[in-house]
This record gives C-alpha cells, sequence and structure tokens, in this order.
C-alpha cells in the first residue's frame, strides 16, 4: 500500500472537478477521476498526466449504485483506503422562467438524484475506505444559492433568484453535510461543504465570473485541512475578496 494520499472527485472530468484534481495532484496525491463517460474520463486522465499528475480513471456515474459500488471495490482493490473523498458531480436545471410556480417534480427528482441522493450513495460506499485512512476529509461541493440565510437577505446579490431545484438541492446537500460531520465527530474523518463562488464551467453556459481553479481552491483547502480541523461547515470566499472562510448556512 501507498502512503501517499489518494483522492477520489467525483464528475472530475471537466470544470471545478478537474481543476480540483489538478490541485491536489500538485499537491503530491494520487488522484482517482471520476468521470461517467469512459472516453472524458480517459481524456482528462491523459491532460493531468500531461502536466505531471498521477491521475487515474474511474469510471462513476454517481446516480447508479452499481456503477458506485464497483467504483469502491476498484479504489479498495487498487489501493485498500481512500483519503479524500470531494463529491463534485452536480447538474442544475429549471423550468420555464425558474420560478417556484413552474418548478415540475421531473426536474425537481432529476437534480435531487444528482446532487443529493448520489453524494450518500457515494459516501456511503466509500466510507470503509475512508474510515481506514488515517485522517480521511470528505468535501461536498455546495453553493452559496443553497444557504437559506443568503438567498432570504434582500441585501444579497442572490436575493433575486427564485429558482427551486438547484438551490433547494444544494440546502438539502448542505444537511447531509452536517449529519455526516455529526455522526463521524469522534473520529478522525472531517466533513465540510465547499462553495466555489460563481465560476465559468458549463454548468453555466460559461457565465460565471471566476475560473474553475479558482473554485476549486476551497475544496482543496477543506480536503487538505490538518487535524483537529473543522468539520460540519460550509466553506466559501467573502465579499469580492479572494480570501475564504466561514459562510452561513
Ligand atoms: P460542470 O463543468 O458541468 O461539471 C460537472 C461535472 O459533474 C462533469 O464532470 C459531469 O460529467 C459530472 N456529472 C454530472 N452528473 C453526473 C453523474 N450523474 N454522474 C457522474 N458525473 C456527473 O460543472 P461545474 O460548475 O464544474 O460543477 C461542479 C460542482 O460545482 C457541482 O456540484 C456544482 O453544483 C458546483 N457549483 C458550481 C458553481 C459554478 O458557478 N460553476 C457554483 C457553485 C457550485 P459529464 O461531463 O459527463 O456531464
Amino acid at each position: 500500500m501507498t502512503t501517499t494520499n489518494i483522492a477520489l472527485i467525483t464528475g472530475a472530468n471537466k470544470g471545478i472537478g478537474y481543476a480540483t484534481a489538478q490541485e491536489l495532484a500538485a499537491r503530491g496525491m494520487t488522484v482517482l477521476v471520476g468521470a461517467r463517460d469512459a472516453g472524458r474520463g480517459r481524456e482528462a486522465v491523459a491532460a493531468l498526466r500531461a502536466g505531471g499528475a498521477d491521475a487515474h480513471p474511474v469510471p462513476l456515474e454517481v446516480t447508479d449504485p452499481a456503477s458506485v459500488a464497483a467504483a469502491a471495490r476498484h479504489v479498495e482493490e487498487a489501493y485498500g483506503r481512500l483519503d479524500v473523498l470531494v463529491n463534485n458531480a452536480g447538474i442544475a436545471r429549471a423550468d420555464g422562467s425558474a420560478l417556484p410556480s413552474e418548478t415540475t417534480l421531473a426536474t425537481l427528482r432529476e437534480v435531487f438524484e444528482t446532487n443529493v441522493f448520489a453524494v450518500v450513495t457515494v459516501t456511503n460506499a466509500f466510507l470503509p475506505l475512508l474510515r481506514r485512512a488515517p485522517a480521511a476529509r470528505i468535501v461536498n461541493v455546495s453553493s452559496e444559492v443553497g444557504s437559506i440565510t443568503a438567498m432570504t437577505d434582500p441585501e444579497s446579490f442572490l436575493w433575486p433568484l427564485t429558482s427551486v431545484p438547484y438551490p433547494s438541492s444544494k440546502t438539502a446537500l448542505n444537511m447531509v453535510t452536517a449529519m455526516y460531520a455529526k455522526e463521524l465527530r469522534d473520529t478522525p474523518i472531517l466533513v465540510n461543504a465547499a462553495n466555489p463562488g460563481y465560476c465559468a464551467t458549463d454548468l453555466n453556459g460559461s457565465s460565471g465570473y471566476r475560473t474553475p481553479e479558482q473554485g476549486a481552491e476551497v475544496g482543496v483547502h477543506l480536503a487538505t485541512l490538518p487535524a483537529g480541523g473543522p468539520s460540519g461547515q460550509l466553506w466559501g470566499h467573502l465579499a469580492a475578496g479572494d480570501s475564504y472562510g466561514v459562510l452561513p448556512w
């Protein structure tokens, strides 16, 4: 068994997940690139390796329990443990003009399948391997739009947003994060949620004003927390500056 830290990032073939894999690899970790499409996963791994990363593809469709179980078996056989799990895979969908009154259950279910239910599936499948690591870290990639505090503040730049599926899925993910942190509070495992901020990726038609690399910073920070670090918190960038810290739920 290697002593290099092993990190699995879901949805790592592009966007913030790819940037997270790149940065964790730059910090000396072996990165397992979760991708639901084998070709896209291979391409991402080739690009990461070209940059010097120790990267390996892991076929992983997070909404498919059989795929998740196969990925966990593979990681167990190949590495015996997992040091870092970044639940990054996510989707954003809305109906009509994104008003609550226009929301369909089909869209709500689709978004929750990926952004919430799959995180529980993946985390539970990998938890035995995370428990075998000396000090595992779980990072759930959330969003500021999941913060009820921010979304209900008329002074917040988020106030005009009214969509239900994506924001409420991230609110649920925040609670998932807090409850895992509570269950694991007497273990060395730290569990936190990261808000990347508004980043230019395919998720939003590249309309974000931050780069995926900037968006990955907070998650990387939480994935590399020292022993005794925070657990059960939402972290993100503060105001317009480059510093980051705890955000309100
Ligand atoms: P992105 O560029 O669209 O990347 C999303 C990644 O998730 C892709 O690799 C995608 O795979 C993967 N994915 C989606 N559904 C999946 C599934 N069922 N199984 C496996 N992989 C799946 O988006 P991004 O902006 O980097 O988003 C990454 C995370 O950051 C998400 O959780 C998102 O909610 C969060 N976030 C983003 C922003 C932002 O402004 N961009 C802000 C806050 C939070 P494919 O390539 O196969 O589709």
